[in-house]
């Protein structure tokens, strides 16, 4: 049988990862991404769980674990009327919860990798079109037919716009990601979240010396001096000294998106151009991360059956399995999110709540399992 060959479209985080992984299997692989002309550097830390790092570090090689930091224990705070009160901690028998890694480093690390892969071929294009009905992708002077396409293209993206139009389950926001990396010297070595008036900030410790920070706000501070805010608001729940620098901030928008259709003949959408979930909880990655291996073993089951992927039943098995736990996921997190907004009348109690909910480990280990492992 000639070998199948598959298309990947994009080079974000979602991309890269699947040429790194779906390039390991007996296909022959094309991975097409639109040069960055205004060379922007990713500056987001990503933060992933046990599970899922176990299963990545298989395909980049145990040698390139150093550029993964270990957390092993999250605190959570929630700010009552001035004062931030610790109301949770996550650990699990001194096991590591998360590993947290710079996005620009893991993609040049995978970049590396995909160039030794000899069935791979990459090509620096936009991709202009595709041709649902004949399975074709055209970029440059070129297009090619494919066994089956994967659309790893973002949120904004044009070519999903094309092809599946704007149907979406919302949940609007008014809301900015602000996200830098601070330098320290107070040993921060886990990870923090704090449910703040403003809205919820994550700490994610990169070294002891270095963390990186999600703080989620509403979009009129994209007009406010943020570096300013965000100093006064360290010193205040971290009581760092004046010994720090925060590196230049980037925003990004959040949203609750999720499409209602992102596959069509042997397309599929992956990544954020599919479905994006607030940052609060830190998932976005790791479910997509859980969609490429769940994709990897379908394909290799059919692979190794000798059955023919083009016009398969394997997207159709893939939506079936990932795209409840998805959804289920990212209407969970809308939950959170909401339940700690701050407000005035229900303040009070919340904070009865979260007194005595650090002694609930059931519902401790529940959130530990679902965020290592997922929800099926
Ligand atoms: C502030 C912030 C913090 C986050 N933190 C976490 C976290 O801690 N844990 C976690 O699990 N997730 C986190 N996430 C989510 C995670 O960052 C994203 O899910 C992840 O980056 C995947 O993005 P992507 O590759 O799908 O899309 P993108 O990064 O948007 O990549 C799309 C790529 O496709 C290319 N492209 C677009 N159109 C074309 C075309 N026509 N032809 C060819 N190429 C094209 C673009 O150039 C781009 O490179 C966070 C998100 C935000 C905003």
């Amino acid at each position: 049988m000639i070998k199948q060959r598959i298309c990947i479209i994009g080079n974000g985080l979602t991309g890269l990862t699947a040429a790194l992984i779906l390039g390991k299997l007996n296909l022959d692989v094309h991975l097409i991404a639109a040069p960055d002309k205004r060379r922007r550097r990713d500056i987001r830390t990503t933060a992933i769980s046990e599970n899922n790092y176990k299963s990545l570090i298989n395909f980049i090689g145990n040698k390139y674990s150093k550029i993964f930091f270990e957390s092993k224990e999250i605190d959570l705070y929630k700010e009552h009327s001035k004062e931030i009160k610790h109301f949770m901690n996550l650990s699990n028998k001194n096991k590591n919860l998360m590993f947290l890694f710079q996005n620009e480093i893991l993609k040049k690390l995978i970049q590396r990798k995909i160039n030794t892969y000899k069935n791979l071929k990459i090509f620096l294009k936009k991709v202009s079109e595709i041709d649902v009905e004949k399975s074709k992708v055209f970029f440059g002077n070129k297009n090619f037919s494919y066994d089956a396409i994967f659309v790893c293209t973002g949120s904004k993206s044009e070519i999903i716009q094309n092809i599946f139009g704007d149907r979406f389950i919302e949940r609007k926001t008014d809301e900015i990601a602000l996200t830098s990396i601070v330098n320290h010297n107070s040993n921060i070595v886990n990870a923090k979240q704090f449910f703040l008036k403003e809205g919820p900030m994550a700490i994610l410790p990169l070294s002891k010396n270095k963390f990186s920070f999600v703080w989620s706000v509403s979009s009129k501070f994209k007009n406010k001096k943020a570096v300013p805010i965000i100093v006064k608001k360290f010193k205040e729940i971290l009581k760092l000294k004046s010994d720090f620098t925060v590196s230049k901030v980037d925003c990004f928008p959040i949203s609750f998106k999720f499409r209602s259709n992102f596959n069509k003949k042997n397309i599929l959408v992956l990544g954020e151009g599919s479905y994006n979930v607030h940052p609060v909880a830190g998932q976005g990655f790791n479910l997509i991360l859980r969609d490429i291996f769940y994709l990897n073993g379908k394909i290799n089951e059919y692979i190794k059956n000798g059955i023919q992927i083009k016009d398969s039943l394997f997207i159709e098995e893939y939506l079936k399995q990932r795209k409840p736990e998805n959804l289920l996921f990212g209407l969970g997190i809308n939950f959170v999110n909401n339940f700690f907004k701050f407000n005035k009348i229900t303040e009070p109690i919340k904070k009865v709540i979260l007194k005595d909910i650090n002694k609930f480990n059931i519902l401790k280990d529940i959130s530990l399992r679902v965020s290592n492992k997922g929800i099926f």
